[in-house]
């Protein structure tokens, strides 16, 4: 730390990202599933329009991009049966969480699970929000009755399905907190929604204070080209707008949003890769049942496990040794668990195998 950092953020613990191990760069290539990313490469259509990119409009580097991202933005509009004004575009879903605590968070607590997406207690930190931390319960459920009677005014912040358990919560349930929080907004993360969970966009009709946040990061296999959204009432995206506006309007870069544009498109690609990977996941978590994990249900592209005689720091290590990158969170409750990404069938195989090697030597 430099003697010049704000005193104000001196404290501040920045999010610790999985391991990008750099293939090419001397370094091991690994069976990555580590951090949720898909398995499948983007959208045919994104590919060829990669490849003939330098020759259209939105390729044009020295023109800078669309300030209002209008091309993703009457597609995801169009995926959802919304209107552009419905739709926020950023630069990731972490960009768009960043704003939305900014805009939504100032002057109230921000409550929000203790078992969550760790960023959301770094975005409080960074700007100095109160927060109110939930537990979950022992068998890492949300307790709606938790977010039924706030005391003072808070952001509620859920990600739906839950970030690190794979868990979700019904409809019905996010609808309760929404009306108990009518003056306060109530952002729902659904990052890993298209695996298997149901987007609340349905409820933006009856609720002003709901604000869904996801990314083409995960079902739209666009990681790299940092790509997030949030769906809103419009006059809450105009909102995230005045922030965006105020802090970098040409947040997202011309190629990326381009390919955004054509990968939510794609309704039929996007179909057929979260199919496979649902049934890899029912596949890795039967397998893992049966090798004696306790494996929490999930409708993410990732499933949280834990075996009574392995470690999770152990299985993290030896799974690393085997060329096999899986995650592991040195925080209270979850420190037994690994966070396994579904891959493949053919990954999910050979980390299958690899487990039961490791537990045939260690346990
Ligand atoms: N929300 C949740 C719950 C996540 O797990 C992630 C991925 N780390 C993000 C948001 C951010 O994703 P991205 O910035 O790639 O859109």
């Amino acid at each position: 730390m430099s003697r010049f950092l704000s005193a104000e953020l001196a404290g501040l613990v920045p999010y610790t990202p999985g391991e990008q191990p750099q293939s090419g760069a001397g370094e091991p290539a690994y069976i990555k599933l580590n951090t949720n990313e898909n398995p499948y490469p983007p959208s045919p259509a994104v590919r060829r329009l990669m490849q003939d990119l330098a020759d259209k409009p939105a390729g044009q580097l020295r023109l800078y991009s669309d300030p209002e991202a209008r091309e993703p933005r009457r597609e995801i509009a169009a995926f959802y049966g919304l209107q552009p004004e419905n739709v926020y575009v950023g630069n990731g879903s972490d960009e768009v969480l960043a704003l939305a605590f900014l805009a939504f968070g100032k002057g109230r607590q921000v409550a929000f699970p203790d078992v969550t997406y760790a960023f959301y207690s770094v975005y409080a930190a960074l700007y100095g929000l109160k927060t109110r931390i939930v537990p979950l319960d022992a068998d890492f459920n949300i307790q709606p009755t938790d977010y039924l009677q706030p005391e003072r005014p808070e952001m509620v912040v859920l990600a739906n399905p839950n970030a690190i358990t794979g868990k979700n919560l019904p409809l019905t349930v996010l609808e309760q907190i929404l009306q108990a929080h009518p003056n306060d907004m109530v952002l729902i993360d659904e990052a890993y929604v298209d695996f298997g969970g149901e987007s609340a966009a349905a409820l933006l009709p009856q609720y002003e204070n709901l604000l869904i946040v996801q990314t083409l990061s995960k079902s739209r296999s666009l990681a790299g080209a940092r790509v997030g959204l949030a769906l809103g009432r419009p006059e809450v995206i105009a909102d995230l707008n005045t922030i965006k506006f105020s802090f970098n309007p040409y947040n997202v870069n011309r190629i990326s949003l381009a390919l955004a544009a054509a990968a939510v498109h794609d309704k039929e690609y996007f179909a057929e890769c979260r199919q496979k990977i649902m049934a890899a996941r029912e596949f890795t978590a039967q397998g893992l049942s049966d090798l004696g994990f306790e494996v929490l249900p999930s409708l993410a592209n990732f499933v949280l496990a834990r075996h009574g005689k392995v470690a999770g720091s152990l299985l993290y290590r030896e799974l690393k040794e085997r060329g096999i990158l899986v995650r592991w969170f040195d925080e209270p409750r979850i420190r037994d668990f690994v966070r396994i990404t579904i891959g493949t069938h053919e990954e999910m195989q050979r980390l299958l195998v690899a487990v039961s090697e490791i537990l045939q030597e260690v346990a």
